[in-house]
């Protein structure tokens, strides 16, 4: 598929329809309405989905009139690479793109018990979180079904073993794009098999999208990109505070968990100084009492801010985990890796763009 999607989109290919994206259901009904049984369909989306050809030319089950008809209209994908990075640690930074200049990014993250990415939802973000590289840089568009699911299917060319875990916390805000990104849920799990328990959704808390989600009882994992419990302090975080606060979009995280049966997941970015008291690690187990749920803490590493953010020393990041801790919490940290190519958290394709940079310039944003 590489070599294809690196050729893909040279010429004014790009604005054909692509095959990945589609479900079965829908490639059935392309072979239907071109006289050809059904079951070619499920061929086809076989083809793409579990052997993983990298060209529809690759798809020899087909024979060469079928596969000429499928090229005329469709191409696999139009994702293509640009640049490929691999850390010290094994990490792989994929920046990619769908045919036009706006890149975003996927990394592959191997560890000992599982395959892991982190895809990216959107070019650039909205959302315009403050410590936030993607969010210094502005936004451009949503991905598309086929965009997103590429994304993996491209990563996972590059991988030894099969990925088996996907998070949404590469670019972008992923429940801004909500149906595009159900679609690609919905295609991650029926056509190439991956476990729902095993897809993370990464979200700074849009009440409205997360309701639409519980509704639908899927069991993903739901994180909250908490970052500080107290209102005054997210919501100079974060500019999503003002329109949703903490209490009701927790609210709202704890009716998922109770709908889908699942463990919240509270992802909270350390910042010396700014919301790693211990007061504040009181409060986040008094808005958590009794909801199964784990704080993941991510000491701040990202990018070199004019906003004064700092990582806390080691002591104060042990000393947070621990107040969590004595407040009943289950307290994780995240696993760092990647930092060589830029691939933590909050790196992402910002540090590509000439645009982040000027962001990063105009952001004299001060916390406390
Ligand atoms: S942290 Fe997430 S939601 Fe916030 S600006 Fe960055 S990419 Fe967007």
């Amino acid at each position: 598929m590489v070599s294809n999607m690196e050729s893909v989109a040279k010429s004014s290919e790009h604005i054909k329809k692509t095959l990945i994206g589609l479900s079965t259901i829908e490639i059935q009904e392309w072979c239907i309405k071109n006289d050809l049984p059904s079951w070619r369909g499920k061929q086809i989306s076989e083809a793409i989905y579990k052997q993983q050809v990298e060209s529809i030319d690759q798809i020899i089950q087909l024979p060469k009139n079928i596969r000429e008809k499928l090229q005329e209209e469709f191409n696999l994908s139009n994702l293509e690479l640009s640049k490929e990075f691999h850390s010290s640690d094994d990490v792989t930074k994929c920046l990619v793109h769908g045919g036009d200049s706006q890149v975003f990014e996927c990394v592959l993250l191997p560890y000992e018990d599982r395959v892991s990415c982190c895809l990216s939802s959107q070019v650039g973000c909205p959302m315009g979180c403050k410590f936030c590289a993607t969010g210094l840089g502005g936004f451009d568009r949503n991905l598309t079904t086929s965009e997103i699911v590429s994304q993996y299917l491209l990563l996972q060319l590059r991988s030894k073993r099969r990925i088996s875990h996907v998070v949404f916390m590469g670019m972008g805000e992923p429940l801004l794009n909500y149906n595009n990104l159900v679609k690609a849920i919905t295609i991650l799990h029926e056509e190439i098999g991956l476990s729902l328990r095993h897809i993370t959704v990464s979200t700074v808390g849009l009440v409205p999208q997360i309701k639409k989600l519980t509704e639908l009882k899927l069991p993903i994992h739901l994180a909250l990109s908490l970052h500080s419990p107290s209102d005054e302090i997210r919501s100079k975080l974060m500019p999503v505070n003002n329109r949703w606060p903490v209490k009701e979009v927790v609210g709202t995280m704890i009716e998922y968990q109770k709908a889908t049966r699942r463990k919240i997941t509270i992802e909270y970015l350390l910042i010396d100084q700014v919301n790693d008291s211990y007061q504040e690690a009181d409060a986040i187990g008094e808005l958590l009492q009794g909801i199964p749920s784990i704080v993941n803490i991510i000491p701040f590493n990202y990018v070199d801010t004019e906003n004064g953010f700092k990582r806390p020393s080691n002591g104060r990041i042990e000393a947070f985990k621990n107040q969590l801790r004595l407040n009943g919490l289950t307290v994780t940290q995240r696993q760092e890796r990647g930092h060589d190519i830029a691939a933590a958290c909050g790196q992402l394709a910002g540090e590509h763009s000439g645009r982040f940079a000027r962001r990063l310039e105009k952001n004299l944003f001060t916390v406390r």
